[in-house]
């Protein structure tokens, strides 16, 4: 592990393919060949959820989304570098990724209406403990920065931990979360953005959504950095 010094010194390299960044891309954690190899989700799609693919008939990914929530996108496929860097803002203690991927996500996806406000998916608080932040927030925050607008991360709580959902066939995903959050210092705003790291199901941003809209919220999209393919759902 290289001390603070050395750090300064050593040319920055690219978090995914180990090649040096160059001068002007050394605030970068990830270099610009591996983030061009990263795949944008592109149409066709469902308009609501932004689930790629063929649908005939209404979607099965967001037909019981709740009124409000109106629209989800995702900037890029969750394949190979990709999940390394989404796996870096969550798990590798690297949260100064969290630009270089709101920087993806401010290319391929339309910076929403002005006057709307960006509310990061909550943690639970022991998970926050364990992991020291919330990568959902530092998404949204470094998200903010580039299309100027404000982050609230008092908005929405969790109000029990819930089991990691990597395991979980999509039914059981959604009893899993149902009831997570709670909508705290309700304040009028024209439209609420989610913001999380992945888009898999859907089950978590649309369970945010709804305590959202049971608070009155009237307009509610999301945006997630990755989106990961999901096995035998057609
Ligand atoms: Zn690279
Ligand atoms: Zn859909």
């Amino acid at each position: 592990m290289p001390n603070a010094l050395e750090q300064l010194l050593l040319p920055a390299e690219c978090l995914l393919c180990r090649n040096l960044l160059g001068f002007a891309a050394s605030d970068q954690i990830v270099c610009d060949v591996c983030r061009y190899r990263w795949r944008p989700v592109v149409r066709p799609w469902c308009e609501r959820c932004g689930q790629p693919g063929p649908h005939f008939g209404p979607c099965r990914l967001c037909r019981d989304w709740p009124e409000a929530f109106a629209q989800a996108r995702s900037a890029v496929w969750l394949d190979d570098g990709a999940r390394e860097a989404a796996h870096a803002l969550k798990y590798g203690g690297v949260p100064r990724i969290a630009d270089d991927l709101a920087a993806a996500i401010a290319r391929h996806v339309p910076a929403p209406e002005a006057g709307a406000v960006l509310v990061p998916i909550p943690l639970g608080a022991r998970r926050l403990r364990q992991r020291g932040y919330n990568q959902s927030e530092h998404l949204a925050r470094a998200l903010g920065a580039r299309w100027r607008l404000p982050v609230r991360s008092d908005v929405l709580v969790r109000r029990r931990e819930t089991a990691t959902q990597t395991a979980l066939t999509p039914e059981a995903r959604l009893a899993n979360v149902a009831g997570a959050f709670e909508m705290r210092n309700v304040t009028p705003h024209s439209a609420f953005v989610l913001v999380d790291d992945v888009f898999t199901t859907g089950a978590t941003i649309a369970e945010a959504a709804r305590a959202l809209a049971r608070a009155g919220a009237v307009r509610i999209t999301a945006v997630t950095f990755g989106r990961a393919a999901i096995p035998d759902f057609t």
